[in-house]
């Protein structure tokens, strides 16, 4: 792909569109930036991208900008399906993201890692392991950490860890992935993708490409990842808290061990206990963790793994910390334990979150609702839930959801508001959790910062 002189046009000034127009700048393209939001809430970005020559538009999007590009590079955020993207194509100038442009440029292999939930702690915990096991790694993607600022320091042998959202597989082409990780598929995001089926067929676009030199490593326990399984080119090898059946390949855990099963050999990682992580979703994430890991310590297919080896990816799950805002521990005060799980945007993670506990649950849910059903709530509420704290604007349909239920629901608007309820009440040994099952843009300007909020109000209670 040869950038220099060519008119490209990136859609979106977030941060993989800024890193992305960066980029291509520095390869001699010319450079323009369309985004939507006006040019008083983009100061700091707009005086980046000036200086690096790069030109900008700002207020809307306008037609001559799209027809006049050779190709067009779409920031996540976008839809797809925008009218003006739909004319460009029609004049057959390519529509490409932000991931399938770097990777073209990318040097070394390719992990990807995508799912419903488990995405960030998983990318995280493969760069950790990988790391403590000497590979050249390199970790990005939806992790906070654009792709295109990682293209000039790969080498031939770096291997790229990326987590991937639905949303930047939506537009990958030429992608190919070593590894391709599915951690699950639960409900997420259906006021964009629609249905299901066009979420699923988003994330199966991880697979494109792959061939039988590659791996796709699924979850055995998800009914989708299941069914990719009959439809990949590529390996597959399981991974699973229970154990996987005498014959698949991956991950288990068995007899109170983790245990990598290849060509019958069984080797021994570590002990279940040694996980540092709360939840069994967690489990599932440490065993993709590992099955990457495992496959890229071996040259061929049963291959023992080395000792030195086992000891090193042991020693680096160990010392793994959970990632912020994800079922993270905040403070004990008078006895009640609270942790953050802003993170927990959607049903199936604050399901997770609530098997997490044995019970005495103080739950704050609420926040932007994504369209979701949260009737499936209503058994872990009623066995694991003290009480039930509703906030934000999705408050009224939770409460309709789960209100005939007859579960102690109390509304409480904000999030300070539900903290010096929870506070009120709760008794020691019993716990406070933000889970909000919504997204976070009613009442905070991301999940990162209702989080941070979470923390400072809890760290007030504790004086
Ligand atoms: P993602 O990047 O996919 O959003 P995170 O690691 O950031 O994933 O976690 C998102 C939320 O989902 C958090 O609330 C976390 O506790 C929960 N979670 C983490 N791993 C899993 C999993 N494997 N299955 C379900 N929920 C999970």
């Amino acid at each position: 792909m040869d950038l220099q002189g060519k008119r490209v046009l990136v859609v979106g000034m977030a941060s993989s569109g800024i890193a992305i127009a960066l980029f291509l700048r520095r390869h001699g393209a010319r450079v323009v930036v369309s985004e939507m939001r006006a040019a008083e809430d983009l100061r700091a970005e707009i005086s980046g991208l000036l200086e690096a020559g790069v030109a900008i538009e700002t207020g809307g999007h306008r037609e001559r900008t799209f027809l006049d590009a050779d190709f067009i590079v779409v920031s996540p955020g976008v839809p797809s399906q925008l009218p003006l993207l739909q004319r460009a194509r029609a004049q057959q100038i390519p529509v490409l993201g932000e991931i399938e442009v770097a990777t073209r440029f990318l040097k070394g292999s390719i992990v990807a890692i995508t799912g419903s939930n488990g995405k960030t702690t998983t990318t995280a915990l493969v760069g950790h392991i990988l790391a403590g096991c000497g590979f050249p790694v390199q970790v990005g993607g939806n992790i906070g950490v654009p792709l295109s600022s990682l293209v000039e320091t790969s080498t031939d042998d770096t291997v790229n860890v990326m987590e991937l959202s639905s949303f930047q597989l939506e537009t990958v082409q030429d992608f190919h992935a070593h590894i391709a990780v599915v951690l699950n598929l639960t409900q997420d995001h259906l006021d964009r993708h629609g249905s299901m089926e066009a979420y699923a067929a988003a994330k199966q676009r991880i697979f494109l490409n792959q061939t039988a030199q590659d791996y796709a490593v699924l979850n055995g326990r998800d009914e989708w990842c299941r069914r990719y399984a009959g439809n990949v080119s590529s390996s597959v090898r399981w991974f699973n808290p229970e154990d996987g059946g005498a014959l698949a390949e991956g991950a288990f855990a068995e007899a109170g061990n983790i245990v990598w099963r290849e060509a019958r050999r069984v080797t021994q990682l570590f002990a279940l206990d040694d996980i540092p992580l709360r939840g069994r979703h967690n489990l599932e994430n440490v065993l993709a963790a590992v099955s990457v890991a495992c496959l890229l310590s071996r040259k061929a297919t049963g291959e023992a793994l080395s000792p030195a080896r086992v000891r090193q990816i042991a020693d680096a799950v160990r010392s793994f910390k959970a990632v912020e805002h994800r079922l993270e521990f905040v403070a004990k005060v008078n006895g009640v334990n609270y942790f953050n799980d802003s993170k927990a945007t959607n049903v199936d993670s604050t399901l997770r979150a609530l098997e997490s506990f044995s019970g005495g649950v103080w739950v704050i849910l609420g926040g932007k609702d994504k369209g979701s059903d949260y009737r499936p709530l209503i058994p872990l509420l009623r066995e694991r839930t003290r009480g039930i704290l509703l906030i934000g604007a999705a408050a009224a349909k939770i409460a309709s959801h789960l209100e005939p239920s007859g579960l102690p629901l109390t509304s409480a608007g904000t999030l300070s508001r539900a903290l010096e309820m929870a506070h009120a009440q709760a008794k020691p040994g019993d716990t406070v959790l933000l889970a909000p099952a919504c997204a976070s843009f009613d009442q905070f300007q991301n999940y990162e910062h209702r989080g941070r909020v979470f923390k400072e109000l809890v760290a007030r209670l504790a004086v």
